[in-house]
């Protein structure tokens, strides 16, 4: 999965979570209506979490393991998939993250856990198991030619379902988010801040 889908379904899912806890809370009442709900949905979550961070833990795994494994050690590996794909890197994120929160009250690594197991998720990453349970498996080498990487990538968002499907739903949870960020706080005011404010 590339940009749109992982950052997109880890927001969307985000939202959904807000509004359960949401309904949890208050039942059924509450502002009404679609645009009203994700207006109200959104700022709430913007408080409870930096929406930047959030976006940024759902690309985390690809941030660190591509350039490592695709350039660094592309002659070792030659795959963007290395030991932030490993089960180990999202769970050791959390136990750090609970601490840190037991402690400081600081939930930023625990957002950045739970972006990071969902990216593992997302990238199906039990059809390869020897990089799952990195370091109890060994992980594989020259998996794959570096060369041409790029060139795959762009050819499987043309052409493959399966690439270009999630993008298109990524894209789709994203929009909302998007709409409501640029109306009501403004790109560059959300950039600097975090937060969402309704007007
Ligand atoms: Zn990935």
């Amino acid at each position: 999965m590339l940009i749109l889908g992982h950052v997109g379904i880890t927001c969307g899912v985000a939202l959904a979570a807000e509004e359960v806890a949401l309904r949890a809370r208050h039942g059924g009442a509450g502002p009404q209506g679609f645009a009203v709900k994700l207006r109200h949905t959104t700022a709430l979550l913007a408080r409870h979490v930096d929406l930047r961070l959030l976006m940024v833990a759902s690309l985390l795994p690809d941030i660190i393991d591509k350039p490592l494994g695709l350039l660094v050690l592309g002659d070792v590996y030659g795959s963007g998939r290395l030991f932030c794909h490993a089960l180990i890197f999202p769970v050791a994120l959390a136990a750090a993250g609970l601490l840190l929160w037991h402690v400081r009250h600081v939930s930023a690594l625990l957002i950045l856990a739970y972006g990071a197991g969902l990216h593992l998720m997302l990238d199906a990453m039990w059809r390869t198991p020897a990089v799952l349970f990195w370091p109890i498996t060994a992980m594989p080498a020259h998996a794959a030619s570096p060369d041409g990487w790029l060139q795959r990538v762009l050819e499987g968002l043309l052409s493959n379902p399966a690439t270009y499907v999630p993008e298109i739903a990524g894209a789709i949870m994203l929009l909302p988010l998007a709409y409501v960020i640029i109306r009501e706080t403004g790109p560059v005011r959300f950039l600097r801040s975090g937060t969402v404010e309704l007007h």
